[in-house]
This record gives C-alpha cells, sequence and structure tokens, in this order.
C-alpha cells in the first residue's frame, strides 16, 4: 500500500533563492534551482512541502496540464515555490504556457536553445535558460538574434568557462552556416512568430480569432522532433524549398504496420526517434596528401631541432659546473650559442 504523504516539518526557505528571469519557462527555472542546491526535484518538493507527485508530472503548463484534483496541489506549489525564492507567485505563474499539450515538444526535447543568446549570456556572468516559446514544436529560431536554435543536448555535462565558451561559439557559427543555407521567407517567418505569441499565451487572444488555421494545422504539433535534424527540417519547411519538408511530413504521417505477437493478436506500433543525437560538431577534414619529399622535409626539421635541443642541453651541463661570477660574464649569445664554444675561465671544451 502506499504510503500517504503528509507534511510535517516546519518549511524553510532556500538557501540560494535564484529568481526566474523574463520568458523562462518553468523547467528550466526548476532545473537551475535543484542543480544549485544539487538535489533532485522530488527532494526539493519534500523540503518546501509540496506534494511530492508533482514532481514527476510535467508542470511545463501548469494546472492546464494536470487532472483537476491536483489543482488545488499545483496551487499551492505555486504559492510555496514563490515565498522559497521570494518573489510573487504571478512570477512562477508567468513561466507556464497556456497551449495544449500536443503543442509542446517531448521532455526530453526541450533542449533547444539559440547558441548566441547563451553565448552572451555566459560571455555577461548571466543564467543559461531556455525560453517558454522554446519548448513549443512550432518554434525552431531565436526571434532576437533570427539565428535556428541549436540542440543542446550534446553540451558536455563538465563543461564550464572558456570550453563552455568555445563550444557555444561554435554551435552558433553551425546556426549561421544553417542560415546560409536555408532562407526563411519572410512571410512564413511572420506566420511562425504569429503563431507562437497564440501558443504561449492564449489568453490574450480572447474575443480574437486565431492566426493562420492552416499554418496551425500544419505545424503546431509537427512531429519534427523525429527527424535527425529537427531544426534544419523546419528551417526547409519555411522556406522556398518546402518540398523535401513535405516529404518527410508524408513519411512520419504513414500508418506503420502492426506488429504480430507469437501468442496472436498484434501490437500498435511504436515510432521512435530516428536519430536523436545532433548539432555535434563534424569531424575536422585534413587536406593532407601522401608527398614522400614532403615527408622527408619533415624528418629533416625533426632532426635539426633534435640537435639543437642536444647541444643546448650540453650547454646547460657545463654551466653547472661553473661558479657564478664566470657565468655572469658571458654574454646570452655565449650561452645559447654552440656547445662547442669555449666558456671563459675554462681552456678545455665542454663535453
Ligand atoms: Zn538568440
Amino acid at each position: 500500500m502506499a504510503r500517504k504523504w503528509s507534511p510535517n516539518l516546519e518549511p524553510e526557505t532556500l538557501a540560494f533563492p535564484i529568481k526566474p528571469r523574463r520568458h523562462e519557462a518553468f523547467d528550466s527555472w526548476l532545473n537551475r534551482l535543484t542543480v544549485a542546491h544539487q538535489v533532485r526535484r522530488s527532494q526539493l518538493f519534500r523540503h518546501l512541502q509540496i506534494d511530492p507527485v508533482l514532481a514527476s508530472l510535467d508542470l511545463a503548463r501548469g494546472q492546464g496540464g494536470l487532472d483537476p484534483a491536483q489543482h488545488s496541489a499545483c496551487d499551492e506549489m505555486v504559492k510555496r515555490l514563490a515565498w522559497a525564492v521570494e518573489v510573487d507567485p504571478e512570477q512562477i505563474m508567468a513561466m507556464f504556457v497556456g497551449c495544449e499539450a500536443g503543442a509542446l515538444l517531448p521532455g526530453p526535447h526541450r533542449r533547444y536553445v539559440c547558441a548566441q543568446c547563451w553565448y552572451e549570456a555566459q560571455r555577461a556572468g548571466e543564467p543559461l535558460i531556455v525560453c517558454r516559446e522554446w519548448i513549443l514544436r512550432a518554434s525552431w529560431r531565436c526571434r532576437r538574434h533570427g539565428l535556428p536554435l541549436s540542440d543542446m543536448r550534446t553540451i558536455p555535462s563538465d563543461a564550464r568557462g572558456r570550453q563552455l565558451q568555445a563550444f557555444l561559439a561554435y554551435a552558433g557559427i553551425r546556426s549561421r552556416k544553417l542560415l546560409l543555407k536555408i532562407r526563411p521567407n519572410a512571410h512564413a517567418r511572420a506566420q511562425n512568430n504569429a503563431v507562437l505569441d497564440y501558443l504561449i499565451a492564449l489568453g490574450n487572444w480572447e474575443g480574437l480569432a486565431p492566426p493562420y488555421p492552416a499554418y496551425q494545422v500544419r505545424f503546431a504539433a509537427n512531429q519534427y522532433h523525429f527527424a535527425h535534424d529537427r531544426i534544419a527540417m523546419l528551417a526547409l519547411a519555411h522556406s522556398s524549398r518546402s518540398y523535401s519538408a513535405r516529404r518527410f511530413e508524408r513519411m512520419i504521417a504513414a500508418k506503420l504496420p502492426e506488429r504480430p505477437l507469437p501468442g496472436g493478436g498484434t501490437k500498435p506500433p511504436v515510432r521512435g526517434a530516428l536519430r536523436l543525437r545532433t548539432c555535434r560538431p563534424s569531424k575536422p577534414k585534413s587536406t593532407w596528401t601522401c608527398d614522400i619529399f614532403a615527408l622527408f622535409a619533415a624528418y629533416g626539421a625533426v632532426q635539426q631541432r633534435r640537435d639543437r635541443e642536444r647541444e643546448l642541453a650540453v650547454v646547460f651541463a657545463c654551466l653547472d659546473r661553473f661558479p657564478r661570477p664566470a657565468i655572469a660574464a658571458c654574454q646570452p649569445s655565449d650561452l645559447l650559442g654552440s656547445a662547442n664554444r669555449t666558456v671563459p675561465g675554462e681552456t678545455g671544451r665542454c663535453r
């Protein structure tokens, strides 16, 4: 029998009262909170006397994504989190999105971010956040920089400082290359912006007709996250070369055959992601070809360098045997000259 959760300790405010950022998604902020305190989400909720059942649920849509029986627990969660980090509950509520569940990316895919935004934030010492609109399936570009988003699931877990900066810089370069190859047309961009605004905050559109119904049917709950490169496919779909994206849409919409089971009956098909690994830097291509003369020249250069190092080693070995005044009388050119040169005060050769 499952043990019923019951609060029995006095809750305490958090040691690191990390404030939500503007446009930040709820999951992004909660992740920053748990990472800073080095706890799991369930541990954090227990500490704040929030129903721990909520820790395993998708909270991106707030009450809208929960069973009506859990609405009061969600309200309590908002109040306690706001109290724990000393902000207004409205600031917590503002991180939820108002769209339908089908318009959100699946949880593990909510790592598409603007590399340029993250690069600038990292350089300014600000937190790296995931914006609310970036977790939507229809979102594929940063409206501030106009760049396609980058998949940050491949970011090294221990990357810090300059290593992280370099990773973000390369991701930004790849985004720019993608934009050079696939130019979205202005009308498609405008449609995308309007629909994203609508999906993020449905309440603001009360009394207004939903924008671009045909566009919404095609993109609001699209399945491009099954593609090897989701962002490139969405960029294609918003460009004048959308026929490739159309082909993918037809393929992914095709019904898979049911799997027959040994004891009879069939199992409904489950479509998995084609490939999750994206945004990985390509291997550097070498332009070197087998030139035997270049190889001989390289070998000669290495041999010369080795001889020079041997000569220097002999000079330093000799200097250790002489008193300091004798060394002080030497010119730098003498010390770094040939090992066969005679050192002042010494009649013989240094060997
Ligand atoms: Zn950006």
